[in-house]
């Protein structure tokens, strides 16, 4: 297969940024493309080359298949890579790559579509012995008979839809009494999100842990898996803390789990960087839950403790090259932690707080990796995700990547709209993630926005306290009385809320 010379990302934000530069490294050529909200965003800016195709919705922009392959006609691109979110997990739009003559980066089109249904992928990864969370494996209809499943299995369980994604078209069912209601719910939400209103019923896991495998195919058969990630910490059954390795996995639960996943990974015949998640139980049983066939957005912590590329290895098996390592040459190297930084009030629920970054400074040094897509002075577009960064820190074990993670929380300065990196310090000051004891109900058992609004005026407080004995030493108090009012040390400390 010929080496790629031109790269069109079909992305924005963070994830076109970390794409191209891998694909400069490479001495590949890239192309961006842009809607209205993003004229002067930072992927148009670094790109060789960008073309404008349409209004800020997705819908009409960064959704429209044509237009994107003719950014690519009109620059002479010779590959595509979608990112995550957006066109990536589309099987149309891959197909269409590939009609068009251009190199998809990623899997085929036959494997997005299989695993992209919750239910055709757990019955294509069963036949190779993968074990399931008990649950049915057709979509349900009859809900009297749905009813009797549920009993079976035992309440509570969970609804589903077979489309979903993004923690979307989920709903926990506790007794029969509420199965009626919380099934049609279950079709209707499923139907208006993702246009197929298929669900199913899983058993509800309690106590979970989300451990999902990174695994690369190569397009000659060959499977590898590049360990594991943790991704308990969530809202909305969205991630938004992940670490590698997980804090739990004995060494032969690994090697389990890594096995199971390369195998779900030929169920597909997968080749390209892939995720396979699961779910453990409070005894350390593991079910798959789904695969995601794409680059994850906490890619970073694999890149970190394997110091591998996955943008790169993404590329390199695009152009037909075989896997350049063996599974046994694979060693993890200290411990990473990730923590995505949104537009989002913790304090009001996680709603989106989207706004212009008044202030925005970076934290650096040692160990320390910043994916962003914005610089000071920038507004976060209202349209898309509201995720400013990923801040990724690695370090020689688990309590350095804390503790540094600690330090760059501190350091980060963002003004002008709330974020949620006050309620990612409060997980890392957490004794029950400290200790590794914690499981996907955190937010909801340990998280109340008093945590951290209280901290806030604490510091408030002692800021006030400090300032005031600060300028009674120089003996004029009524001056102090009035300085403290307008204390700028006050409004400095609230920028990081903790
Ligand atoms: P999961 O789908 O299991 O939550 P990730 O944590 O990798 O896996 O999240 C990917 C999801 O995040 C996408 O499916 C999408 O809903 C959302 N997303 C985040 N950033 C973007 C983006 N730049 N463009 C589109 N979607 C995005
Ligand atoms: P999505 O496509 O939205 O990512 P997933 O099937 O990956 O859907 O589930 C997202 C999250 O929902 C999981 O990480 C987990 O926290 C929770 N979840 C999913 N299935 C179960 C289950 N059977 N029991 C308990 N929690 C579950
Ligand atoms: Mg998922």
């Amino acid at each position: 297969m010929p080496a790629i010379k031109k790269i069109l990302v079909a992305n924005r934000g963070e994830i076109a940024l970390r794409v191209m530069r891998s694909a400069r490294e490479l001495g590949i050529k890239t192309v961006a493309v842009y809607s209205e909200a993003d004229r002067n965003a930072l992927h148009v800016r670094f790109a060789d080359e960008a073309v404008y195709i349409g209004p800020p919705p997705s819908a009409e922009s960064y959704l429209r298949i044509e237009k994107i392959l003719a950014a690519a006609h009109s620059t002479g691109a010779d590959a595509i890579h979608p990112g995550y979110g957006f066109l990536s997990e589309n099987e149309d739009f891959a197909q269409a790559v590939e009609d068009a003559g251009l190199l998809f980066i990623g899997p085929s089109a036959k494997a997005i579509e299989l695993m992209g249904s919750k239910l055709a992928a757990k019955a294509a990864v069963a036949k190779f012995n993968v074990p399931l969370v008990p649950g049915t494996s057709e979509p349900i209809t009859d809900v009297n008979a749905a009813k009797k499943i549920a009993a079976e299995i035992g309440y509570p369980v969970l609804i589903k839809a077979s489309a979903g994604g993004g923690g979307k078209g989920m709903r926990v069912v506790e007794d029969e009494a509420s199965f009626h209601e919380q099934m049609e719910r279950a079709i209707s939400e499923a139907t208006s999100a993702f246009g197929d209103g298929s669900v199913f019923i899983e058993k509800y896991i309690t106590k979970p842990r989300h451990i999902e495998f990174q695994i690369f195919g190569d397009k000659h058969g060959n499977v590898v898996h590049l360990f594991e990630r943790e991704c308990s910490i969530q809202r909305r059954h969205q991630k938004v803390v992940e670490e590698a390795p997980s804090s739990i996995l004995t060494p032969e639960k690994r090697k389990a789990m890594g096995e199971a996943a390369i195998n779900a990974a030929k169920a597909c015949g997968y080749y390209g960087a892939g995720t396979i998640e699961f779910i453990l139980d409070d005894k350390l049983n593991f079910y798959f839950l789904e695969m995601n066939t794409r680059l994850q957005v906490e890619h970073p912590v694999t890149e970190e403790i394997t110091g591998m590329d996955l943008v790169k290895l993404q590329i390199r098996i695009a152009e037909g090259e075989k896997i350049p390592f063996a599974q046994e040459d694979l060693k993890m190297n200290g411990h990473a932690v990730e923590i995505r930084v949104y537009a989002e009030d913790p304090a009001n629920n996680f709603l989106p707080d989207i706004g212009t970054l008044q202030t925005y400074k970076r934290p650096q040094g040692h160990g320390i990796r910043v994916d962003d897509g914005f610089e000071q002075g920038m507004s976060i577009p209202f349209y898309y995700d509201p995720m400013i960064a990923k801040l990724i820190c690695h370090a020689e074990d688990r309590a350095g990547a804390i503790e540094k993670m600690i330090r760059a929380i501190d350091e980060y300065e963002i003004t002008g709209l709330e974020t949620t990196l006050g309620f990612c310090k409060f997980v890392m000051q957490h004794e029950a993630f400290r200790s590794g004891n914690f499981d996907t109900r955190f937010v909801e058992n340990y998280f109340k926005p008093e945590v951290l609004v209280s901290a806030n005026e604490q510091e408030e407080i002692i800021a006030s306290i400090l300032a005031t004995t600060l300028l009674n030493g120089n003996g004029n108090s009524k001056q102090a009385d009035e300085n403290t009012a307008k204390q700028p040390v006050v409004s400095n400390w609230k920028k990081n809320r903790l």
